[in-house]
């Protein structure tokens, strides 16, 4: 008969959010395994955030040499940029924090499990020709790049961000195909690296944005780095000297092609059907965000697996909650942050709270500042892009905001703690602004909201009632 090893919980994937969930199972019971295949380190550390943010700051540097003529510093359009030095740098900063997480598997001897790991049913799963039962099952397997299958035939031409962190060196011609976050933040990076980078799109929508104000804000400044082609279909062919890359009347040949068309939950294969619940059209269960559970099975779904937002932070919540519940008696419910999304481009792109295109129409009003005459921002020459902010028409609730703009990364959580808090346009008004800094914008932002509503026109609070009248 088989040998099949019990535990009380099997998580699947040492990523952010099985490595999140291995913490709370932690604090009550050693009985586990943690299942990974393939590299350890996880997708953020190894090829994603932390990577692309290392590229991405080389290319910012790279390119200030443009504005350091206008600051009367001579001498900057003759930098130039030394490529394999820039993905040197960018490779031995991954190491480093690669191997910072490693050493949370690295000490778990033989409940450390290397290899792929198959559902067999609710509580049963195997790896290899070990088999597992588990009080609780968490999937955290992560998620992978989507590339359509006859590009493949390209080989290494054809790179996704799982791959291109290893390249030595960057070709001169690059075409980026993918206009969302990642796509984005590298098709800016390599033009801004000296490198000739045509973005193609699906629609004209740039990284998540849905407010068409700041998506045009946003493309004016693209325009003048890159060329960006949003006319359809991206289809690639042989040519001399490259890949050819078609889509309507565009037509570039490069030495090479960025494919950022969107990543797809690691799910397939992985034996979701014996779980016995019903898989939607996308072969996904039905799942709860606040508790990470599938339907009311002992089995949690975190991270990007689950297709609800992949990111880092929102991982790491899921692994939370599915850590914490794994080992609970009834599941607990939680409530889910902000909603927040940043994309490292310069201008920063960023969206918190309730998205343009989430808001039904007629029920908000907007405001909005353009960052070209913003006191702080011109002084550091940074002054490019637009704040969009919306607020319910009844009672001038903060509902979001979508932005292109300096120090968006910085705002945007400022507006996070806002919205989540239930402020108001008057309420936010009331914060201390310093002079001269980049929130003053968003300070004006809020004011053009605010004459929409019958307010105070103060954006200071009254004095609280001094109880003169109880005294009298
Ligand atoms: C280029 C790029 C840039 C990004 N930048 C940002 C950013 O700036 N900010 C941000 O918040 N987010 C960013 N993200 C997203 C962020 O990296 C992910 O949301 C996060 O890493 C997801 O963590 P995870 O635990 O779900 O998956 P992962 O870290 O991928 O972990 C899943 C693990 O499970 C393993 N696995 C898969 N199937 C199985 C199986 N059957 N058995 C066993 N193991 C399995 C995988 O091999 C992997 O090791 C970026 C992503 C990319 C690709």
């Amino acid at each position: 008969m088989k040998n099949i090893e019990t535990v009380d919980v099997a998580i699947i994937g040492a990523g952010s959010a099985g490595l999140a969930a291995l913490r709370q199972v932690r604090k009550r019971t050693e009985s586990f395994v943690i299942i990974n295949d393939g590299a350890y380190g996880t997708t953020c550390a190894r090829v994603g955030c932390m990577p692309s943010k290392a590229l991405i700051e080389a290319a910012h540097a790279f390119h200030a040499r443009r504005r350091l003529g206008t600051f009367g510093i001579r001498g900057g359009e003759a930098l130039s940029v030394d490529l394999p030095a820039v993905m040197a740098r960018v490779r031995e900063l991954r190491d480093f924090f690669v191997a910072g997480v490693v050493k949370a598997t690295d000490a778990l001897d033989e409940r450390s499990i290397a290899g792929r790991a198959r559902l067999l049913g609710a509580g049963h799963l195997a790896v290899g020709e070990r088999e597992f039962r588990a009080k609780r099952i968490i999937l955290a397997p992560g998620s992978h790049p989507i590339v359509p299958g006859p590009w493949r035939a390209f080989g290494d031409r054809v790179q996704t961000s799982d791959s291109i962190f290893e390249l030595p060196t960057l070709p001169p011609r690059v075409a980026v195909i993918g206009l969302g976050a990642i796509g984005i933040e590298f098709a800016q990076a390599m033009a801004q690296l000296g490198i000739q980078v045509t973005a193609f799109g699906r629609g004209t929508r740039l990284a998540g944005l849905t407010d068409s104000k700041v998506n045009a804000a946003m493309r004016a400044v693209l325009d003048q780095q890159l060329t960006l082609c949003t006319d359809g279909d991206a289809e690639l062919s042989e040519a001399e000297g490259g890949i050819a890359v078609s889509a309507g009347n565009t037509r570039v040949v490069v030495d090479q092609v960025l494919v950022a068309i969107g990543r797809r939950p690691n799910l397939q294969g992985i034996g979701l059907a014996s779980l016995g619940v019903a898989l939607d059209e996308r072969g996904m269960p039905p799942w709860d965000p606040t508790t990470t559970r599938i339907g009311d099975l002992d089995v949690f779904l975190a991270g990007d697996a689950n297709g609800h937002a992949a990111l880092l932070h929102e991982a790491a919540d899921e692994g939370y909650i599915a850590g914490y519940n794994a080992v609970a008696d009834d599941p607990t419910c939680f409530a889910r942050r902000t909603p927040i999304g940043i994309v490292f481009a310069e201008p920063g792109i960023a969206t918190v709270g309730q998205r343009h295109a989430d808001i039904a129409p007629g029920t908000a009003f907007e405001g909005e500042v353009d960052f070209s005459r913003q006191g702080r921002s011109r002084v550091a020459q940074r002054n490019v892009g637009l704040l969009r902010i919306y607020a319910a028409r009844e009672g001038g609730k903060l509902l979001g905001a979508e932005m292109c703009a300096p120090a968006a990364e910085h705002m945007v959580h400022l507006l996070a703690l806002a919205i989540g808090q239930g402020l108001s346009v008057q309420d936010l008004l009331r914060l201390p602004f310093y002079h001269p800094v980049i929130e003053e914008g968003l300070r004006t932002a809020l004011r053009d909201l605010a004459s929409h509503y019958p307010m105070d026109p103060s954006d200071l609070a009254s004095c609280p009632s001094s109880k003169a009248e109880a005294l009298s």
